[in-house]
């Protein structure tokens, strides 16, 4: 497989944009690569410049659930385009997607539009803050929540990648009201909530956490800080960026059934174009302006074209069997990379739910950071390279999730097993 075009294309990128890259963990640093520059996509594949195809299993970071360019989000999306492009002023499209979302996840009786997940987690803080007049706010390790300043501590993603706590330029003063604990350390959390719990205005999280690589919630995690957060009169939100519409069609707080205060969205409500959203409760979401007193705003927030896609691909996913179709494929895909590792007597460990999914090369059950952090990375490299050139595109990084979509067919997953099979062997 030849990438000379990526490579000349990356080099020129270098010198006009930090790394080449728009987003840190694209430029493939810690799998030792360089990326691929992409042409177009279609269904389940990306074809690069050099023209060479790949099953991909990061279809955009999670969004594309229904694949790359699906008929009929492209069909809204032409159809949107034909009245404008922004207007600044509200559209019906606006209502329309709020109305899909709330009727799928009950506990979103009021929802905002923004522009990416970072916006959507960042103002659910500040709405928390508002809301509860309080300061702390507790994180978990290894779940990212965008690169807000305040919940850049400790943070998973990129920066559990390039191993930097934090980031330069985050004013100590910024984080100083951010707590990061283990996730799924339940009696850690309780400790915390009983010495500052009259403190803490909210608690966020990954209800299933896809940052560092994918972790499950241990059972009575997500019970418990429902619990501690109601007794304590603390603002659940459940950063479902990632999960919502992905791992169940009322996402996560639907199949783990808790109910969280607020929920952000992005990704999946975006149909591929850029979305994100915070909502909630109708008593809290009220605090925001213009009907409280809590800042928040966008220019091109509810954007038409975005609204349009997210129509588009929510409305989809209503259909029946759509996320059994997803859960097979994804178990499937699993399973497979699974037996490829016995198979070679690798030491691995994998897990979905729903389609997302994910895998570390470790003989330890992974429930948190630490434990995601004893994956073999050189390992994990090697795998990555090695599927690369039979043409799959995972993610380039560890601690990253895969994505099936609707458009995988049973002949890619089973491609995908035989690709994963013949590389576990070499690695
Ligand atoms: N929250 C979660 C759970 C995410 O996975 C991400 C992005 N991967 C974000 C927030 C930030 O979203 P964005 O990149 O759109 O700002």
């Amino acid at each position: 497989m030849q990438h000379s075009k990526s490579l000349d294309l990356f080099n020129k990128a270098k010198q006009l944009i930090p790394g080449g890259v728009n987003s840190p963990v694209r430029a493939c640093n810690s799998v030792g690569g360089q990326p691929v520059f992409i042409e177009r996509g279609d269904k389940s594949r990306l074809f690069d410049v050099d023209g060479n195809d790949y099953i991909d299993y990061v279809m955009s970071w999670g969004p594309l659930v229904l694949g790359h360019r699906p008929p009929e989000v492209i069909q809204a999306l032409m159809q949107a385009l034909e009245t404008g492009t922004s207007f600044g002023a509200p559209t019906h499209l606006e209502t329309q997607l709020a109305e899909l979302v709330t009727q799928t996840v009950p506990s979103v009786e009021m929802v905002r539009m923004v522009n990416s997940g970072t916006e959507a987690t960042m103002s659910a803080v500040r709405l928390a803050r508002g809301f509860t007049g309080r300061n702390i706010i507790i994180k978990f390790d290894g779940c990212y929540h965008g690169h807000a300043d305040t919940l850049l501590v400790a943070a998973g993603s990129g920066v559990a990648t390039l191993n930097i706590p934090g980031s330069p330029g985050v004013p100590q003063t910024v984080t100083q009201n951010t707590l990061s604990l283990p996730y799924n350390d339940i009696e850690g959390f309780k400790q915390v909530m009983a010495q500052q719990g009259d403190q803490v205005a909210g608690v966020i999280l990954e209800p299933v956490a896809g940052n560092m690589g994918m972790v499950r919630p241990r059972e009575g995690f997500l019970e418990t800080l429902r619990k501690e957060t109601q007794k304590y009169g603390a603002v659940l939100i459940f950063d479902e960026v990632m999960t919502g519409f992905r791992v169940a069609k009322n996402s996560a707080q639907g199949l783990f059934n808790i109910t969280p205060d607020l929920t952000c969205f992005g990704k999946i409500i975006g149909g591929g174009l850029p979305v994100g959203a915070y909502g909630g409760k109708k008593e809290i979401m009220s605090q925001i302006a213009p009907t409280g007193p809590v800042y928040q705003a966008g220019t091109l927030s509810g954007n038409p074209l975005a609204m349009a896609a997210g129509i588009a691909t929510l409305t989809a996913l209503q259909k029946d069997g759509v996320y059994d179709t997803l859960e097979t494929r994804t178990s499937d895909l699993m399973n497979g990379f699974k037996a490829a590792a016995d198979e070679a007597g690798i030491p691995f460990q994998s897990g979905h739910v729903g389609s997302m999914a994910g895998f570390f090369f470790t003989d330890r059950k992974v429930v948190d950071f630490q434990d995601a952090k004893t994956s073999d990375l050189d390992r994990f490299a090697a795998f990555y390279r090695g599927m690369l050139a039979k043409g799959i595109y995972l993610a380039p990084s560890q601690f990253e999730a895969c994505f099936v979509s609707l458009a995988h067919t049973k002949k890619d997953i089973d491609d995908t097993i035989a690709a994963a099979k013949a590389v576990m062997a070499e690695i």
